[in-house]
């Protein structure tokens, strides 16, 4: 865990799913429970099984991950979840963690058909959920496996981006080993995605099953200088990069430093690592994104009486996806637009914090309106806690040690069919290369990779 401000009080450690105190086990209560054996079969049958051999289903074309998803909901009807769930797997080796992270509202079920006839689409993540959470380890069938090739590849990063390669690479027969800096599998789905949608269930069994077909984890194992790079670089024929992004951005206001200041990623890390902080009654959150409303949401679940989001644009200009600004209104999460911080005041903690009013000016680089200060409207509120959610550094000094390797503004560039980077012996995926997306995108790029990867070392395109 990062260290944490000095002076903040922390609640009673967790006992790895929720708190001995009611209050705080709200925070790891599902956003959307497990459906029962008849739901399931009730929910399944809804589905139309619409697409064929020559027209995908809406919601399979919608899976950056490729499922086929009427053929699992087929199974389920049938009463067959481990067939489901062979299939699920089959194509995403984080089926279970999808199942409860995917935006879905923008992805699969956005796309279900009986939308068009005004009904509620088809529950695919909660029914995939339910298919992946039935069999065991043991149960789901291992990968069609070809026995080694003989050839090696190295991963970094054992988040979504890398296990999905790792998992690709040994199903074709690569010796593959994962290195990563932190204890825990899965990157951001372990220590960052709201804990009410996933703590650290399913990623463990997910992680055996990839162990299973022979991946090699080196964990707690920093790639942090040159040499150790260079080092895995010469022991390894092909390399893949899954570092995803670094710590928040530092955007430095005067006061920040005070306890009770956080910035968003620690925040989001001591709850999931059993160490959820008292928030008390007034939550300022400055931002716009979805990393925002995750933590203004867990902030109320934390307690804060009022908890209230500023962002220096307005509602239209907010990166957050719609359906979750509206289920943070829901929940009682205030809106401030146009505002934004200009220092945090107190004299052993936070107390207050001193705003700005903005107005919409010119586009800027990013297309949206630049907002632009005005003068004379400088206003304070009362804050116990401030998160400050504005986004994730890139990883440049490490991509800087890569010889020939090209980015865009510190992102990884490649080949966007084999993701193969500028230099031939490295292939990258996931938020490195996006700047921060979804899980499945993720995967789906260690699938590319792994393509990619088989490609290069001589394998079938
Ligand atoms: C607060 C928050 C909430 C989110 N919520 C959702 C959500 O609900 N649904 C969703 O689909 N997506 C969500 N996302 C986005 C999603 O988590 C990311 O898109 C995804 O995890 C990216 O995967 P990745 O493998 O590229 O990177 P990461 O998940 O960041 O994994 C990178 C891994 O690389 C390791 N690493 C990096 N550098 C080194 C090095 N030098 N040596 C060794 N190891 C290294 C890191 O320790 C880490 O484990 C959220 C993101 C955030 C920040
Ligand atoms: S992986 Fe995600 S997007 Fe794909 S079918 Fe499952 S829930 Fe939908």
């Amino acid at each position: 865990m990062k260290p944490t401000p000095a002076g903040t009080t922390f609640m009673p450690t967790l006992n790895g799913h929720g708190t001995t105190d009611d209050k705080y086990r709200s925070l790891f209560r599902d956003l959307n429970p497990p459906l029962t054996n008849i739901g399931a079969v009730v929910e399944a049958n809804r589905c139309l099984e619409c697409g064929g051999p020559y027209n995908e289903a809406p919601c399979m074309q919608a899976c950056p991950a490729d499922i086929d998803v009427p053929g699992f909901i087929s199974a389920i009807a049938e009463g067959n979840p481990e067939k489901a769930a062979d299939i699920i797997y089959e194509q995403n080796i984080l089926g279970g963690t999808c199942a409860r992270v995917c935006p879905v509202e923008t992805l699969c079920e956005g796309k279900c058909v009986l939308m068009k006839e005004g009904r509620k689409p088809v529950e695919i993540a909660r029914l995939q959920r339910y298919a992946t959470d039935q069999v065991s380890v043991e149960a789901v069938r291992k990968r069609s496996f070809d026995g080694t090739n003989g050839h090696k590849v190295a991963v970094i990063g054992a988040g979504p981006a890398g296990l999905s390669c790792a998992a690709e690479l040994a199903s074709k027969g690569y010796e593959v080993t994962v290195y990563d800096e932190h204890e825990d599998f899965g990157g951001l789905i372990r220590y960052a995605i709201a804990p009410y949608r996933i703590n650290s269930h399913p990623i463990p069994k997910e992680v055996e099953m990839i162990k299973e077909m022979g991946v090699e984890f080196k964990m707690s194992t920093p790639v942090d200088t040159a040499e150790k790079l260079r080092r895995i670089e010469e022991e390894n024929e092909a390399v893949f990069l899954g570092i995803g992004l670094g710590r928040d951005v530092d955007l430095h206001y005067e006061g920040e430093n005070l306890p009770g200041v956080w910035n968003s990623l620690e925040f989001i890390e001591a709850i999931k690592t059993g160490h959820p902080i008292q928030v008390g009654q007034s939550v300022a959150v400055i931002g716009g994104g979805n990393t925002a409303i995750d933590v203004a949401r867990e902030a109320k679940r934390l307690g804060g009486v009022e908890v209230t989001m500023y962002y220096r644009r307005t509602e239209s200009e907010m990166p957050a996806y719609a359906h979750e600004v509206e289920e943070a209104r829901e929940e009682g999460i205030h809106f401030q637009f146009l505002t934004n911080p200009i220092r945090f005041l107190g004299e052993d903690r936070l107390q207050r914090m001193e705003l700005q009013y903005m107005k919409l000016g010119e586009p800027d680089d990013s297309g949206r309106p630049r907002p632009v200060k005005v003068p004379g409207t400088e206003f304070t509120v009362r804050a116990d806690t401030v998160i400050k959610a504005i986004g994730q550094q890139k990883r440049t000094g490490f991509l800087d040690w890569i010889e020939g390797l090209d980015t865009d503004w510190g992102l990884i560039k490649t080949n966007p069919e084999t993701r193969q980077t500028t230099n031939p012996k490295y292939f990258g995926g996931g938020d490195a290369l996006n700047g921060g997306s979804t899980v499945v995108e993720a995967v789906r790029h260690g699938k590319q990779a792994a393509k990619g990867i088989h490609q290069y070392l001589g394998g079938a395109s």
